[in-house]
């Protein structure tokens, strides 16, 4: 049900907790992150049902290193509440991890697709297809993520926001909405993504909402750039927000 991620030069699990915290309102039954850790190399993912400070329990242990990541707290449609269920999900090599907000219709015809291709699939979600698809349209077609997202969504039919990272790769989240919100801020060489902009507004009042069928290539040290499932370049419009 809602949706956090930062890349930037500071730790991202204090960013991405709070930013949870400020989601809380909206209703959830899950909640969950995934780290590029420090060492650049690791894709941890710590996800668990109920609520923030369950999940905080949870990572206390855990490596919570790392400049980049993605959090999401879950409101169940496909899939009972429970800790496997819960986002983000791990592609089937856990070099991708996604979260998602909204809903899948054509879930079971991909699942059943990449089924007979002998993947096999963790969850009961609607959500694993995607981050599923995405790695098989990698391999299979040989193209950088954010081109795979594209591909992916071609075949999805549904609601949704998204937002993806992959192991060994630091530098970049994608991001993509359809009939979900989705929020980008943009600050000095960092940037902030989400639902809304509640999670956003402490940081910088500079956004750019997504609109339909657009994905964001979100990198470290570059300008936002957004292309639409058209391949149609898009001028990001960045707008001000009132801070008070
Ligand atoms: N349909 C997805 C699921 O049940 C996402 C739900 C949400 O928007 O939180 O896992």
């Amino acid at each position: 049900c809602g949706i956090v991620g930062y890349i930037g030069t500071r730790d991202a699990y204090p960013i991405l907790i709070k930013g949870l915290h400020r989601l809380e309102y909206r209703g959830y039954d899950s909640a969950g992150l995934a780290l590029i850790a420090a060492d650049n190399k690791t894709l941890n993912v710590y996800k668990s049902r109920g609520k923030v400070a369950d999940l905080e329990r949870f990572a206390q242990s855990k490596d919570v290193t790392g400049f980049i990541g993605i959090a999401h707290t879950r409101w169940a449609t496909h899939g009972e509440p429970n800790d496997v269920n819960a986002h983000p999900h791990y592609s089937q090599s856990e070099n991708l991890a996604l979260i998602h907000n909204g809903i899948i219709e054509n879930y079971s015809t991909i699942r059943t697709e990449l089924e007979s291709k002998g993947y096999t699939f963790r969850s009961n979600t609607d959500t694993e297809v995607i981050v599923y698809l995405v790695e098989y349209i990698q391999q299979t077609n040989h193209v950088d993520l954010c081109t795979a997202v594209q591909l992916t969504l071609h075949q999805i039919v549904g609601a949704y926001a998204i937002a993806v990272i992959e192991k060994g790769n630091p530098n970049c989240i994608i991001a993509a909405r359809k009939s979900s919100p989705l929020v980008i801020g943009i600050g000095d060489n960092e940037f902030f993504l989400a639902s809304d902009a509640t999670p956003i507004i402490e940081y910088t009042d500079k956004v750019v909402y997504l609109n339909d069928e657009e994905i964001a290539k979100i990198e470290r040290d570059k300008p936002l750039k957004i292309i639409n499932l058209k391949n149609v370049i898009i001028t990001p419009q960045i707008k001000k927000l009132a801070m008070n």
